[in-house]
């Protein structure tokens, strides 16, 4: 998948592109984003953009680099492996310390991604603050995170942060757009006939449910946060209350209550 492909991560992908055009791109990043949010796909989205010879900032599916990295086998490329209990050793992070120091195969990247970067051990992060500390020109080392609470404040204070917000992949029709029109006519007060019938497109299954939740989590997180137009025309407090509405429903949702009602409970909940 190429930036435009992604839903619901405009902003940042925006933002990536001019690093990428304005010469700005530094060596260490953090994507983060909940447990459900393939962010390697993401991150690889960004490498094509960096890669790429046809359009560079963006990613182009044809040029050797792009289908290179979409068929796995870039050899400037390297992914980190976790071990069968999930850690990520201190030997991944010498063998990541050894690709980024050559030379690279083309053009003059070298680029690691650190899959489940909360998972290394406290030996590992030591070993990789060394190459934050010191990085050999033309690295760039994305992390992958679910928590940056579990990462060692200078590995985060090394790194660019930025939030992977949850997408959907293309043709599978329930879109950040739908979920931003859910939003409006929460807040807007629709009369709940007209909710519950868009509510139909998530309620039918458990997997629906939650990544609808996640979404409107995430919406009204980042109206919590100003980061939208429409914040100003809410109350902080409203929102707190709303997003503890929406964790109730993922727990019931999660212990087994129907979707569809756990849903529409919720509606009625945030509209009352
Ligand atoms: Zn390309």
């Amino acid at each position: 998948m190429i930036f435009e492909e992604f839903t619901n991560n405009d902003l940042l992908s925006q933002k990536l592109t001019r690093s990428i055009l304005g010469k700005g791109i530094t060596h260490a990043y953090i994507f983060e984003g909940d447990y459900q949010t393939d962010k390697m796909t993401y991150a690889l989205a960004f490498v094509q953009a960096i890669l790429c010879d046809n359009r560079p900032g963006y990613g182009c599916h044809q040029c050797l680099p792009c289908q290179k990295i979409e068929h796995g086998n870039h050899e400037d490329i390297f992914i980190t492996q976790t071990t069968d209990k999930g850690n990520t050793k201190d030997e991944e992070i010498y063998r990541l310390q050894e690709h980024v120091s050559r030379k690279p195969y083309a053009g003059d990247r070298n680029i690691a991604v650190i899959r489940d970067a909360d998972s290394m051990t406290k030996k590992a992060q030591n070993r990789l603050l060394k190459t934050l500390e010191e990085p050999p020109a033309g690295a760039v080392i994305i992390l992958l995170s679910n928590n940056t609470e579990n990462l060692e404040s200078t590995i985060l204070s090394r790194s660019l942060i930025y939030r992977v917000n949850p997408y959907h992949e293309p043709g599978t029709g329930d879109n950040g757009e739908d979920i931003r029109k859910m939003v409006r006519m929460l807040l807007v007060g629709e009369p709940f006939y007209k909710i519950k019938k868009e509510l139909t497109n998530y309620g039918n299954s458990r997997e629906n449910a939650l990544r609808f939740l996640d979404g409107i989590q995430t919406a009204y997180r980042n109206l919590l946060l100003q980061h939208e137009e429409d914040s100003k025309l809410y109350k902080n407090a409203d929102i707190s209350r709303i997003v503890r509405t929406i964790e109730e429903a993922r727990r019931d949702i999660k212990s087994g209550v129907n979707p569809m009602y756990s849903l529409k409970n919720m509606v009625l909940k945030i509209g009352g």
